[in-house]
């Protein structure tokens, strides 16, 4: 607008001689006063800071007012030809809110009032009414054009800015945070290109920030397996995280470095989003901490191996103390060496126990699946333990052969596992000794139930029960009950992990449902073989191991007898 006013000055110079009598010539102060506005618009476009840029704008407004003023008081007031962009100003001062608004209703209003005492400019009500018009008027517009859309601004902008420093400080601190985590954490989006690098996935690596970033995740987080191999579609953590959507915790993987160091890797990968958006690796170098678990576990085999010949010498020795055919021992002298016998059984158990779990825990576990015929195998090892049951008053059924009602059953559907026969025993031996071992009187029953797709084995005892709390903790290492009913009863706590890592080497589940003081239920799920799969694989094995004698009896007969005891 002030760039108008200078033009307008300009062609009333050039034509001043037609125009002299005209109001359309520009006096040269206002027209001086639009060239520094326009200069001063010009270079505060250019220069003026973004923080300062509303207040230089309504000074450049205010001395656009001014210029604009001065011209209209010059040329005539209502009369002016340059009203117009007196009325296009004044549109625009709800801009600026108040700042723009009230110094201009303050301006016009008080040049009435003092015109009214003192000018006598206006003279006339058609004056008035002009007067009302071109300079009243578009102030009334712009308050109602811009006010409530600054307002509506003003609190969305508010709103927006306090949404900006709210966000722009949680990434500050979880940049904080991803940065100091000292282990390795890598963002993948959903195609598995990354999108963050933390600087501890940087040193674990070796890869440089900005060489990593952008790139497919597999060329910089090398995985490999156990046997050596890199990992496949298959068993890639990742991958496994971008279809299913599920988090994957390993120790099994290796991660070779960019120099191709290999180390023994923990990572964790979970997924962002809900629709496989992208995934979050987390990963640390657990060499040292498998050397140090490797070193423990070889310790305490060896100790636990160690001591148990000694230990099962003094309990041989006891045992041989304590019968009457061997050796004469007085009543008070009897009592004391029950008790000892009972600790040097309780410790040759802890023993063992340690022993098993050192064994399942290194990986020194092995595993070598047979085809079973559940009903049978369970049979054999309830038979087994009979008498420990009856030793201590307790009936022990085998459910599949007496039936509902105590009825001989004949017709048991069979039921085929493919299982490591030597897990699979050590874990029913010790559901079974716990149900006899935590009851007091009554029965404990052994059951094989299942579906096509799985087979269930239970073992049921009327014993004193599991409180709820205690539950969901059986299955951890080294925990036990502790009340009244469970102090006086000797064991180690490992009975039961043991049981859940063994069942779980052979690919099945453990769970137990229980109430206090009416008994326990242990349940054993394990995948079921189809006959016709169960007959394949035996011959099979049949051909290759031993033709004259196939692994176990199809015809469901009773397998040939074996020690369940713990070896
Ligand atoms: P423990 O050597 O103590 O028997 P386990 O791991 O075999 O160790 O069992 C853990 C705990 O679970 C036991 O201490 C006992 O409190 C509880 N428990 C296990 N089996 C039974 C059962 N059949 N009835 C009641 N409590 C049981």
């Amino acid at each position: 607008m002030a760039l108008v006013i200078v033009g307008l000055y300009v062609v009333g110079w050039l034509h001043s001689d037609s125009l002299a009598n005209t109001k359309l010539l520009i006096p040269i102060y206002v027209a001086i006063l639009a060239t520094v506005t326009a200069c001063a618009s010009l270079m505060a476009y250019i220069w003026a800071p973004q923080k300062y840029i509303h207040f230089v704008a309504l000074a450049l407004f205010y001395g656009l007012i001014a210029t604009s003023g001065l011209l209209l008081e010059k040329t005539g007031l209502t009369s002016s030809p340059f009203i117009v962009l007196w009325m296009f100003l004044g549109v625009f001062a709800g801009l600026f809110g108040s700042y723009g608004l009230i110094p201009l209703i303050l301006l016009v209003n008080g040049y009435l009032l003092a015109d009214f005492v003192l000018f006598h400019n206006l003279n006339t009500p058609s004056d008035f009414i002009v007067f009302g018009l071109a300079y009243e008027l578009p102030l009334l517009a712009s308050y109602l054009l811009w006010h409530p859309k600054s307002a509506r601004e003003a609190t969305g902008d508010r709103a927006y800015s306090a949404l900006a420093k709210e966000l722009s400080q949680v990434a500050n601190k979880s940049e904080i945070v991803i940065n100091a985590i000292a282990d390795g954490v890598i963002a993948v989006d959903s195609s598995g290109i990354i999108q963050l690098i933390n600087p501890a996935a940087q040193t674990i690596i070796g890869w440089g920030k900005q060489d990593a970033l952008k790139l497919d995740y597999r060329s910089v987080l090398k995985l490999i397996d156990k046997s050596g191999q890199a990992v496949t579609e298959a068993n890639d953590p990742v991958q496994h995280v971008l279809s299913t959507n599920e988090n994957v915790v390993t120790n099994e993987l290796t991660i070779v470095t960019n120099s191709g160091n290999k180390m023994l890797a923990s990572v964790l990968v979970s997924p962002v989003g809900h629709s496989s958006a992208g995934a979050i690796i987390v990963f640390r170098d657990i060499t040292k901490q498998k050397q140090e678990e490797q070193q423990q576990a070889e310790f305490i085999s060896t100790a636990s191996h160690e001591m148990r010949t000694p230990v099962a010498a003094i309990e041989g020795y006891l045992g041989l103390a304590l019968n009457p055919n061997t050796a004469t021992v007085d009543e008070k002298a009897r009592t004391y060496l029950n008790k000892a016998h009972e600790s040097a059984q309780h410790l040759g158990r802890l023993f063992q126990d340690l022993l098993d779990v050192t064994k399942v825990e290194d990986g020194r576990l092995s595993n070598n699946p047979k085809v079973i015929d559940v009903v049978a195998f369970a049979e054999d090892v309830t038979t087994g333990l009979n008498e420990t049951a009856k030793a201590k008053g307790l009936v022990l059924l085998f459910k599949p052969k007496i039936g509902a009602g105590g009825l001989t059953k004949h017709l048991n559907p069979v039921f085929y596992v493919n299982a490591d026969a030597d897990h699979l025993r050590e874990v029913l031996a010790n559901l079974v000794e716990n149900a006899v071992k935590y009851t007091k009187q009554g029965d404990v029953t052994v059951d094989v139930t299942g579906d096509n797709t799985q087979v269930i084995i239970s073992v049921k005892d009327t014993g004193i029960g599991i409180p709820p709390e205690d539950a969901s903790h059986l299955f951890q290492k080294f925990y036990r009950v502790d009340n009244s009913d469970t102090r006086e009863i000797g064991g180690t706590g490992l009975g039961l992990y043991l049981c859940r890592r063994l069942v779980e080497t052979m690919g099945g589940r453990i769970w137990v449902k229980s109430e206090l003081g009416k008994g326990s239920t242990f349940f054993v799920s394990l995948a079921r073989l189809s006959h016709e799969e169960a007959t394949t694989r035996i011959e099979q094995s049949a051909n290759v191991i031993n033709p004259n004698r196939p692994t176990i009896n199809p015809d469901h007969q009773a397998p040939p007898a074996t020690n369940p005891q713990k070896t």
